[in-house]
């Protein structure tokens, strides 16, 4: 049974130094490294670290002219596409996109103002950079806190319009949309809004969301609610973690929406009374030595035989266990009975031979 999501915004597509974004291109999952840019090396093993666990796109923070310098040199040794994040200077922005950067992402409002918003677009006509415009309830501007009172929604999707007037009237459109707030109601209201004054392709994430729990749960609920409804092009989980954990999360939040499917998907019971295995640890194992999968795989690890391969039909292979042993099964079909201590191993072989 298929169930369809809303369909799809309909928005224009841009280009992110050739990697699309927007129009019928799949949501690609961005991250952001948390090296400090001036470490060239360890900056780099971030951003390998993040392509090696999917992530397509990544955004680097330079705070001052020795970041910008060094993300040249990122630049160089990595073919992701990579993202510049200023703040306040447009005079960074200009010294990365000379240096290479696919796109920046800035806030017209806190850039120099039009003086700088121009000397920005016109280095980035010279190479096509993809420059988002990220709104933030944080960093709203005074008019507009005064005539709401608040970073509200209604605010939020004002200040957005007030990039785009400016950018257009400069004839730059190559651009991405985010409304960042740590607010998840506040953050969808004012993309649902904004989708309907433009077509620009959107950039979705929930600022500042939290811990591994809060803010997954933050990320899937926020960007989740916003593809449910077809509105989204890109986006970033945000956690207070290692980067490669976004990445992982924005694939699930994908995968429960049917939208994209990467690696192991693994279908685990709670466990319950019935359960007479180590359970959590087979779990874990799996998860840990198949995490570099890249084919989907639907994997079931069940506690026990009486439900577990009926539980678990739609899985392509899986484990249930009894007393101090289990089952190997294939699409709710018993193969095999095995010890215990030999379910992971088992598994762990047998998918790496389904995907040869
Ligand atoms: S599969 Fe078995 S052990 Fe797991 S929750 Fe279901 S009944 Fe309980």
């Amino acid at each position: 049974m298929t169930i369809e999501l809303a369909k799809r915004r309909k928005s224009r597509q841009v280009s992110l130094g050739g990697f699309p974004i927007g129009g019928d291109a799949p949501v690609s999952v961005q991250s952001m490294t948390n090296t400090d840019t001036r470490d060239v090396k360890a900056t780099i093993n971030q951003v390998n670290a993040l392509k090696n666990a999917g992530c397509e796109i990544v955004r680097i923070a330079i705070p001052d002219e020795e970041a910008a310098t060094a993300f040249a040199d990122i630049k160089a040794s990595t073919d992701i596409p990579l993202i510049a994040d200023i703040h306040f200077d447009y005079r960074l922005a200009i010294a990365t996109i000379k240096g290479g950067a696919d796109g920046i992402r800035i806030n017209p409002g806190n850039i120099g103002g039009r003086e700088g918003v121009e000397r920005v677009i016109s280095e980035a006509e010279k190479h096509n950079t993809c420059i988002r415009i990220g709104v933030n309830a944080g960093s709203m501007s005074k008019n507009l806190l005064e005539k709401y009172g608040h970073p509200t929604p209604e605010a939020m999707v004002e200040s957005a319009l007030e990039h785009i007037a400016l950018f257009e009237e400069l004839d730059y459109r190559n651009i991405k949309i985010s409304l960042k707030s740590s607010n998840v109601l506040q953050c969808i209201k004012a993309y649902e809004m904004l989708a309907e004054r433009t077509d620009y392709p959107f950039h979705l994430g929930i600022t500042e969301a939290g811990t591994l729990i809060s803010g997954t749960v933050k990320n899937s609920i926020g960007i989740g609610a916003l593809l449910l409804k077809g509105i989204g092009d890109t986006m970033r989980v945000s956690l207070s973690r290692d980067p490669v954990e976004e990445v992982k999360v924005a694939y699930e939040i994908l995968r429960a929406l049917d939208l994209r499917h990467r690696g192991i998907e693994i279908i685990s019971c709670p466990t319950c009374g019935r359960c007479e295995i180590d359970l959590f640890g087979i779990v874990e194992r799996v998860e840990r030595e198949l995490a570099d999968v890249v084919i989907p795989l639907k994997v079931a690890i069940m506690g026990c035989v009486v439900n577990g391969p009926g539980e678990a039909r739609e899985a392509d292979i899986g484990v249930a266990g009894a007393r101090g042993k289990g089952v190997l099964f294939k699409k709710g079909e018993v193969i095999e009975k095995l010890p215990e201590d030999k379910l992971a191993e088992v598994l762990i072989t047998e998918v790496r031979k389904l995907i040869g």
